[in-house]
């Protein structure tokens, strides 16, 4: 998997549509940019076909399902990669601002958890797994000392406030995974030529 920047504003600001974001993000990765998360080549992905995905979202105060199609590329090493934008956080069915807002509705206590369940039609097992999960990050991000003095409040504001994807990439470097994702990292990523502090933290395949 190869992770696309889609967020290059601040979150809070973000009002193209999934699609319009998919398709920004493509045009602005062309393939002779693209490095191999498994070689670390740069410019040696071609087109690879493509398969589809349902994203929920939740763009007009509903949420709403969107069948988006995801290219996907192959190294002349032989390993095939998806192009993944980062408003999908791997292995989730929901769009990265849609669990972002249910998160602040529960964190700023905007609305019940049935208030949450009822608006954007999710249960409460997986509010709290994303509960989980945004604090788990929190905390690797931040240090548990910093962890202890930013507000769960506060370093929300933080992410919908600043970019994104300057936010994402460094995230992606330090934990070799992306934020919120659940998996660890899959097999592929046993690059033969890195060390461990290089491209692991680009190599997240499906
Ligand atoms: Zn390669």
């Amino acid at each position: 998997m190869i992770r696309l920047n889609a967020l290059d504003c601040k979150l809070k600001n973000t009002i193209l549509s999934v699609r319009d974001l998919l398709r920004q993000s493509l045009e602005q990765s062309p393939l002779f940019l693209l490095v191999c998360p498994y070689c670390g080549a740069k410019g040696t992905c071609n087109k690879r076909g493509s398969y589809e995905r349902n994203l929920v979202t939740f763009p007009d105060g509903k949420p709403h399902v969107v069948r988006l199609r995801i290219p996907r590329v192959q190294c002349t090493c032989g390993k095939s990669h998806a192009l993944l934008p980062d408003f999908i956080v791997p292995y989730l069915s929901y769009s990265l601002p849609m669990i972002l807002r249910i998160l602040s509705d529960f964190f700023t206590r905007r609305l019940t958890i049935r208030g949450i369940c009822e608006k954007y039609l999710v249960s409460p097992p997986l509010i709290y797994r994303f509960k989980k999960r945004f604090l788990i990050h929190k905390k690797q991000w931040l240090g548990i000392l910093r962890d202890m003095e930013l507000s769960t409040i506060s370093f929300m504001k933080e992410l919908l406030t600043s970019s994104y994807d300057r936010f994402h990439d460094a995230f992606l470097r330090l934990t070799t995974y992306s934020f919120l994702q659940s998996h660890k990292n899959p097999a592929n990523c046993s690059r033969p030529r890195f060390g461990p502090a290089d491209a692991s933290s680009l190599c997240h395949d499906l």
